[in-house]
């Protein structure tokens, strides 16, 4: 097959004589209107800063980043990092000023940003003035560097650290003493607690003193680290039992509601809800937690004494759920899209709702609990589509209207600068650089404070 490649060359363009004078006030025009829309932004990030610390996302919203990438229509990556760097230049006032005079550019301040301490603020923004943003961005992947390299060396120190001691004391009781990386201590200590909860919750609601056999008639109950060393036993024995087996990770943990037939339909019935253990969850909480699950339907007879126990089905069959995850796509909750969803029952099912496409939406962990506990409604038109309503009614857009732009933005946002008493013209952002080479592993030994004391050499060896 035969591939024809046609290179075309563009000349470079030469401006007419004359031309010159009109083009630089063209390129001096761009440089003014950047600095002034740099300087917006900084106005713009502490809006979003203030929005985000008194959380007036959190209206049905997993995140800002979210809310913003609904409500302005920015893509994900750009909103969370605009929220990212509002939050950040809460602690950086000299580079969230340079910003707000326009003095340095947005790109230049985000990437900044990524490594800036308030200790090191200042330092950075010399950088930031000096350089041309490529100078600001290959300075700040060195830093990263140097910071990552402290930060290997500190998790490699914690974990060379890690040590589990046990030892026979003078009476024969067996000493444990020990340090654990975080992770593996959660894990530890959520094994702890269900073995704790096994021995004694049960044994409290049988009214019977656990953790003992038939001999022991002590009846004191015990003290916190007793019950601690008695689940660390059930915990050990259990292993062993199991042949030390972690299993499957959707075996591991597993929630078991009892609830009244009349409260899955009503969240106003008489009736209860109760987790295995005897806590009490909320109607509404129930409802959701059978929306999407296998489920085990036990009948009672008035005195508790289970009659019949029908088959554990799973409420919706694999296929229909494939179909579902295809359809959707992600959780419909209006600007999330959240990959990995439950299916829920729009018209639920102990309403006599079908599990049927049309009756079934995918929607994200936090979005189901929303219509389910918050007071959010969900509704599917006769078109197909979907309506979200908020807790008070009012319609919740899959994407809002933009506000109307005023005719001249661009003047207003000059007189708003003006009137601000920012003087912003086309050299505002002009970095310091005067075209000499940029030494970027020199510059980092000379600016980062731990860039020494990792393997660099001194600064003064380097310098010349
Ligand atoms: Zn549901
Ligand atoms: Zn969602």
């Amino acid at each position: 097959m035969n591939t024809d490649v046609y290179v075309s060359i563009t000349p470079m363009a030469e401006p007419a004589p004359g031309c010159t004078a009109e083009l630089e006030r063209l390129g001096d025009e761009i440089a003014e209107l950047s600095a002034h829309l740099d300087a917006a932004t900084a106005r713009l990030l502490e809006l979003i800063r203030e929005f985000d610390a008194r959380a007036g996302w959190n209206t049905g919203f997993r995140s800002c980043a979210e809310w913003l990438s609904w409500r302005v229509g920015l893509d994900r990556g750009a909103a969370r990092e605009r929220v990212r760097v509002a939050r950040a230049l809460a602690v950086l006032p000299r580079l969230a000023q340079a910003l707000a005079r326009g003095e340095l550019s947005y790109a230049k301040v985000r990437a900044l940003t990524r490594v800036a301490t308030p200790d090191t603020e200042e330092r950075l923004l010399a950088v930031g003035r000096a350089g041309t943003a490529e100078h600001v961005e290959r300075i700040v992947r060195g830093w990263r560097r140097v910071d990552r390299l402290a930060e290997a060396q500190e998790t490699a120190r914690r974990h060379k650290s890690r040590a589990l001691h046990v030892y026979q004391d003078e009476d024969g009781m067996v000493v444990i003493r020990g340090r654990l990386a975080p992770e593996v201590g959660a894990v530890v200590i959520q094994a702890l607690t269900a073995a704790r909860e096994a021995l004694y919750h049960k044994a409290h609601a049988q009214n019977v003193p656990a953790g003992t056999s038939g001999a022991d008639v002590s009846t004191e109950p015990p003290t916190m680290p007793q019950q601690q060393a008695d689940a660390l036993a059930l915990v050990a024995e259990t292993a062993l039992h199991h042949g030390i087996d972690p299993g499957a990770p959707g075996e591991r943990y597993q929630v078991v509601v009892h609830v009244d037939a009349p409260v899955l339909a009503d969240a106003d019935a008489p009736g209860q809800s109760v987790l295995d253990d005897g806590a009490h969850v909320s109607a509404e909480t129930s409802q959701r937690l059978a929306c999407d699950a296998s489920r085990v339907v036990m009948r009672h007879d008035p005195d508790g004494r289970i009659l019949e126990v029908g088959a554990r089905t799973r409420t919706i069959p694999p296929a229909l759920r494939r179909a579902l995850h295809h359809r959707d796509r992600g959780c419909r909750f209006p600007g999330c899209g959240l990959r990995f969803g439950q299916g829920h029952h729009i018209r639920h099912w102990a309403h006599g709702g079908p599990t049927t496409l049309s009756n079934l939406a995918l929607l994200c962990r936090r979005h189901h609990r929303a219509v389910h506990e918050e007071g959010y409604q969900v509704e599917r038109q006769p078109d197909g589509e979907l309506r979200f309503r908020r807790p008070d009614g009012r319609p919740l857009p899959e994407s809002p209207p933009l506000p109307a732009v005023p005719s001249d933005p661009v003047g207003m946002l000059r007189a708003r600068h003006e009137e601000c008493g920012l003087d912003v013209h086309a050299r505002t952002a002009m970095p310091g650089w005067l075209g000499e080479r940029l030494d970027v592993g020199w510059a980092i030994d000379v600016l980062h404070p731990l860039a020494a004391t990792h393997g660099r050499g001194t600064p003064a060896s380097r310098a010349h």
